[in-house]
């Protein structure tokens, strides 16, 4: 098996990370006509349009833009420079040149098709998008040094904080998390309904790594506290097949297949109140009744549950 292929898991931007040390690198992109600028507040990302909202690409060089923002860069495609700008959380209406705010999920659901045929301008918005939402959303939550409790300060363009007191750096944490098409050996596909879901969602289990944890082990280790179904322990019983960055609020999703070992089905109840084995004739025809519903077109769990099936399944 090839890895997925997913268009959400390649950038289409340089972070040209080598950058982020040059002196007033912000500043002086800023200054440069050519370079644009992604606006954030409260999580939101400044849009424009209506169904679908793109994210705004701003000019920086705009005399009011950001006097009370925090700017980081993201990096470079074609020639040009991309920047983001937090703004301090308030109410306002959207920076000059937007028409509103919009939130990452609902950006992307307006996107899915887009991003599932891999458009290269909508791939490369939303690898700067996600970029941007993760990296505020850390700031937001590491004001203080985790040693000393002192205030911290922004460097490398965004990409560090630097406690002065005990000269120390720290940088935005990402949190592993994994997700996998589980299969039993008559290839049937076990998917999983949380208690926090509309009746009749269904999607592949998924789990956070735990500390010290390999992310194979982890595998094993939710599916069976999820739904009581063992996975296999022999070579290629866990086989890792993509990725998909998930700033909500810092996680990423490595996706995997995994082989069953065992068929019962006891779920947890708390985290997972339904788990159910599909065949695929079963699985089509419930979906398309529009009995079970799957996650959408711009999620690795769709891309999992795709994959096994062989081919795309109807968007009901
Ligand atoms: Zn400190």
């Amino acid at each position: 098996m090839h890895p997925l292929e997913l268009p959400f898991s390649r950038a289409g931007h340089d972070r040209a990370a080598h950058r982020r040390a040059e002196p007033d690198l912000v500043e002086r992109l800023r200054a440069d006509p050519r370079t644009r600028v992604l606006v954030l507040r409260g999580g939101r990302l400044a849009v424009v349009g209506q169904e679908p909202q793109r994210v705004a690409l701003l000019p920086a060089d705009e005399p009011a833009r950001g006097a009370d923002g925090s700017w980081a860069f993201l990096g470079e495609a074609d020639g040009a420079s991309y920047l983001s700008l937090v703004l301090p959380d308030g109410d306002e209406g959207p920076p000059q040149g937007a028409d509103g705010w919009a939130g990452l999920r609902q950006v992307v659901l307006g996107q899915s098709a887009a991003l599932a045929a891999a458009e290269p301008d909508v791939v490369l918005v939303h690898g700067l998008s996600v970029a941007a939402v993760a990296l505020a959303g850390w700031h937001a939550t590491h004001r203080r040094c985790g040693r000393c409790g002192a205030e911290t300060t922004v460097v490398q363009a965004g990409w560090a904080r630097r406690c002065a007191v005990d000269d120390r750096e720290t940088y935005p944490r990402t949190d592993p998390a994994v997700i996998m098409a589980v299969v039993d050996d008559a290839d049937r596909l076990l998917l999983g309904h949380a208690a926090t879901w509309p009746t009749g969602r269904f999607s592949t289990l998924a789990g956070f790594v735990e500390a010290g944890e390999a992310p194979e082990d982890s595998v094993r280790r939710e599916v069976a506290e999820e739904t009581g179904v063992m996975v296999g322990t022999a070579p290629g019983d866990v086989v890792y097949r993509g990725s998909q960055a998930w700033p909500f609020p810092s996680s990423l999703m490595l996706g995997f297949r995994a082989r069953a070992v065992s068929t019962a089905v006891q779920t947890d109840d708390e985290e997972v109140t339904d788990a159910r084995w599909f065949t695929r004739d079963d699985l089509l025809a419930e979906v398309t009744s529009g009995a079970v519903g799957l996650p959408g077109r711009h999620s690795i769990a769709r891309a999992l549950i795709e994959e096994w099936y062989g081919a795309e399944l109807p968007v009901v």
